[in-house]
């Protein structure tokens, strides 16, 4: 049976303590931020989604631009997850973080743009996203839902208003370099920090990997929400195995009604 971790109380309160005294916070989410809004962790062995396929052959570049038809049918169901959800407490609690003047920026591993839907306006995605969608031939770009939709409505490829080429989403695919810009961003926000609150990612893909490390050598707190431990975990102050949906509003929470100080 699964049980669901207890979130120990101190933790919690040291936790809510560093982003009281916190100027700059910054917050770091993966795939975990986002399962609870019904998407899989895609990387997972668990979704099946890699499990007959090779993904260096359909998720590449190379593979795309060979054969649009075989990336669309195996992206379809993650297509159809992904439209059709709603962002979850996670991002609401970290959304009224930024509202509140704590946080600075929410850098991503995730495409699924649900901290652009639950109202975030700093967002830094590192792999890419599916808001829009691109014309390889002609680099004409538009909003990717009405495109996805379309697709998984009648089957028929995403096809370029310009040119009439196969458009791609502005995802990062394996052989695709990763967005420059975003990365220097995510690096300058990580160098500004003092509180950097890593929720839902395990840390295992660069260049997200990195970024915690780069904070702690500048002297910013770490705080890790996840639900089961990383190998990342010794490097953090504070250290949250919980549900990302159920922690980050209780931090959020803790934050509006600090308890009475005690003498
Ligand atoms: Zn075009």
């Amino acid at each position: 049976m699964f049980r669901r971790p207890r979130i120990d109380p101190a933790q919690l309160r040291l936790a809510v303590r560093l982003l009281e005294t916190a100027e700059r916070v910054v917050a770091l989410t993966g795939a975990g931020l986002s399962t609870p809004s019904g998407i899989p962790d895609f990387r997972s062995a668990e979704t099946g989604l890699w499990s007959y396929v090779n993904p260096m052959e359909i998720a590449s570049i190379w593979g795309f631009r060979q054969k649009p038809q075989r990336f669309y049918d195996w992206m379809r169901p993650l297509a159809q997850t992904i439209v059709e959800a709603r962002p979850n407490p996670a991002h609401q609690a970290l959304m009224q973080l930024e509202r509140m003047g704590k946080l600075s920026a929410v850098i991503t591993q995730n495409i699924d743009a649900l901290h652009h839907k639950v109202g975030s306006r700093n967002v830094i995605e590192l792999h890419g996203h599916l808001r829009t969608i691109s014309c390889l031939s002609c680099r004409h770009q538009d909003e990717a839902e009405p495109h996805l939709r379309g697709f998984l409505r009648t089957g028929v490829l995403p096809v370029c208003p310009a040119c009439g080429a196969i458009m791609k989403p502005d995802v990062v695919l394996f052989g695709e370099p990763l967005p420059e810009l975003e990365i220097l961003r995510a690096q300058e926000e990580t160098l500004r920090c003092d509180v950097m609150l890593v929720a839902g990612s395990s840390l295992e893909v660069m260049p997200a990997a990195d970024l915690p490390a780069l904070a702690a050598r500048r002297g910013a707190k770490l705080i890790m929400i996840n639900l089961s431990m990383t190998p990342h975990d010794h490097l953090a102050d504070v250290v949250l195995h919980g549900d990302v949906a159920n922690v980050l509003p209780q931090l959020v929470s803790g934050l509006r009604n600090p308890p009475p100080q005690s003498a």
